[in-house]
């Protein structure tokens, strides 16, 4: 029997993270009266948007599909200002949810998981935090984000810096001041590219250091009108059910014919009115943008002629206009003003792949060309995305088997919502689901929804124990490959293969099947009694196991 203490720290569900997944989660585990508790490590709830506070952060997901459809008056009640929201917008209603459905006083903020060990023979989750505190749950849910482990930077000479420096991953809290200052920024990623134009407007000098140029599509962000939001709001429900079957999780407009069936003329008045439209429209300006090469050339080349329209040096220009990728294939930034900022006179563009960073020096930092003095030092070099928060935790599964060891060639999942030999141990918008390749906010309610229905299933039927099959996860991952191959997206060096991180393996982690193929395929394996999962109760395990196979 266990003591009162240990009881007290043991609850049906225990869920790492209180981003928009977390919260979610812990709401249904309510509704389906189960014990719950939330880890954060954060001092709040938001996730994303808690930590991610840099100048000019904002979604890239119009407004009224950013945010969650599971209730209608939340929905109604909300009120989003502009097309494209804005961080401290979106962190108000992550706050706002928080407190209409009371889930901070299940929360336990700044807490950090550091292991999650499977007990077998209690059927439980034991989750160490790392300041020493153990948690038990039967069955636990890691809503720890996508891209929640920023990347630190490992330039020599980091501690010799005098000036400041920022992640923009690890914002601070308080006002950051460029005004009067020499800043730098380094990448020129979608974190890069947002805040860029808001650093210009404040500091006496910007200089940016840039890898790989990106593609980004203007946003073309306005507040929005009450013409615009009545009749979404008065049809919300087949918004919603819209994007739920949609490619990529959100009201857009898909692709109508394939690049090579229309004219000339015909092709450059879409690629135009896409570009007006701006944004994640111009992926499917045609069907076969992201498969055929020939017709990405034609988007790309499209793409370089707007840089340089806009960009007044050429030679500038020339540095901004991404060749070593496929259109789309690294994540295509959504800006305001972006490629206008290397108009103003207190802005210039490095280009590290002709003079490489050498090292941070204590007044700023050296290339092997320039010796460069800074008072800040911005690093928007992204995150160790999707794999890095999972593997954060050290996961010991059934006798002691570890994640970290089993994933050293990449992550081996099943539907990316569980894995073999690690019971009861739900992954949310993890690899091998859609996740970053849709609007998040669909991605998280469909695994929430699909976690929450199966905690119910195994209520209703006594059972506690459930995991995925290793054939079944064999067949998951190669089905993640042979899908991911038929695209383009493998050619590109980007976060969405891992080469961002030194020593990451090259996978392609996304799921690319599309978000409304991915959700029928479990909605299937949910109504198949959880095909390709092994579903038991622990008690009877041995003499009665019940193979859903
Ligand atoms: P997160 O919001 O990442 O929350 C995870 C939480 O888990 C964090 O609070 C973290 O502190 C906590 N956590 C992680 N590990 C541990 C641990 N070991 N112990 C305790 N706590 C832990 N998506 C879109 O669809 N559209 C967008 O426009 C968009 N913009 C983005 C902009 C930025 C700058 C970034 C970084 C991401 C963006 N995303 C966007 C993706 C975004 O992450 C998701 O939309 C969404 O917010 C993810 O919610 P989540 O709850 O799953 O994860
Ligand atoms: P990112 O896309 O990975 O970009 C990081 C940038 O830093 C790249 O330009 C990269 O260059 C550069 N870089 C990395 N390490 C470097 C090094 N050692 N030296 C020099 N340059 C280096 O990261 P991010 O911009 O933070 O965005 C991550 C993801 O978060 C996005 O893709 C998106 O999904 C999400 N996000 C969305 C929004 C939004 O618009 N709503 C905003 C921010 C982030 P290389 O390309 O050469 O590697």
């Amino acid at each position: 029997m266990a003591d009162d203490e240990t009881r007290a720290d043991s609850f049906d569900v225990v869920i790492i993270g209180a981003g928009f997944s977390g919260m979610y989660m812990l709401h249904k585990t309510r509704e389906l009266g189960l014990s719950a508790v939330i880890l954060e490590a954060a001092g709040d709830v938001g996730g994303t948007w808690y930590w991610n506070r840099y100048p000019g952060a904002r979604c890239d997901i119009h407004s009224m599909d950013y945010s969650y459809s599971f209730d209608d008056d939340l929905q109604q009640e909300w009120e989003w200002s502009e097309r494209y929201s804005p961080q401290p917008e979106i962190l108000k209603y992550a706050a706002h949810v928080a407190e209409r459905f009371d889930l901070r006083c299940d929360i336990r903020f700044g807490t950090r998981v550091g292991s999650a060990n499977w007990d077998d023979n209690a059927n439980q989750w034991v989750l160490e935090t790392e300041t020493g505190d153990a948690v038990r749950g039967t069955w636990c849910v890691l809503a720890v984000g996508c891209l929640s482990v920023p990347q630190r930077p490992s330039f020599d000479g980091l501690d010799d810096y005098k000036g400041d420096w920022y992640h923009t991953g690890l914002w601070p809290h308080e006002e950051v001041d460029f005004t009067g200052k020499d800043v730098a920024v380094i990448g020129t990623g979608s974190s890069a590219i947002q805040s860029i134009p808001q650093i210009a407007k404040q500091a006496r000098h910007l200089t940016v250091f840039q890898r790989t140029p990106n593609f980004s599509v203007p946003a073309w962000n306005r507040p929005l009108t009450e013409e615009e939001v009545r009749p979404i709001k008065e049809n919300y429900a087949a918004y919603r059910e819209n994007a739920r079957w949609s490619e990529s999780g959100y009201n857009g407009e898909d692709a109508h014919e394939s690049g090579h069936d229309v004219s000339d003329n015909r092709r450059r008045s879409e690629l135009e009115r896409r570009w007006a439209e701006g944004g994640f429209t111009m992926l499917s300006t045609f069907t076969d943008v992201g498969n055929d090469a020939a017709i990405n050339k034609i988007v790309a080349d499209f793409a370089h002629e707007k840089i340089r329209e806009k960009v007044k040096d050429p030679k500038v220009a020339d540095l901004l206009c991404p060749t070593s990728h496929p259109f789309g294939t690294k994540r295509l930034c959504v800006d305001i003003d972006y490629h206008d900022t290397y108009n103003r006179p207190n802005v210039s563009l490095v280009d590290i792949n002709a003079a490489p960073i050498e090292r941070l020096t204590a007044e700023g930092l050296k290339t092997t060309e320039t010796d460069y003095h800074f008072d800040a030092i911005v690093f928007a070099i992204g995150f160790d995305a999707m794999t890095g928060p999972i593997l954060n935790i050290d996961i010991r599964g059934v006798e002691g088997r570890s994640l970290r060891k089993e994933w050293e060639d990449g992550p081996h999942t099943y539907l990316g919502l569980g894995m073999a030999g690690y019971p009861n141990l739900f992954p949310v918008t993890g690899p091998q689901s859609p996740s970053v390749l849709t609007n998040m906010m669909s991605a998280i309610e469909q695994h929430i929804e699909w976690i929450s229905d199966c905690l119910a299933y195994m209520t209703d039927k006594g059972l506690d124990r459930i995991e995925a099959r290793t054939d079944a996860q064999q067949d998951w991952v190669r089905h993640n490959k042979e899908v991911g191959d038929t695209t383009l997206y493998p050619l590109a060096n980007s976060w969405y293969v891992g080469t961002n991180i030194p020593g990451k393996p090259r996978v392609f982690l996304p799921y690319v099947g599309g978000f409304g193929e991915y959700r029928k395929i479990c909605d299937d394996v949910a109504a198949d009694d959880y095909r390709g999962f092994v579903v038991a109760s622990h008690d009877r395990r041995g003499d009665d196991l019940w193979d859903s196979a």
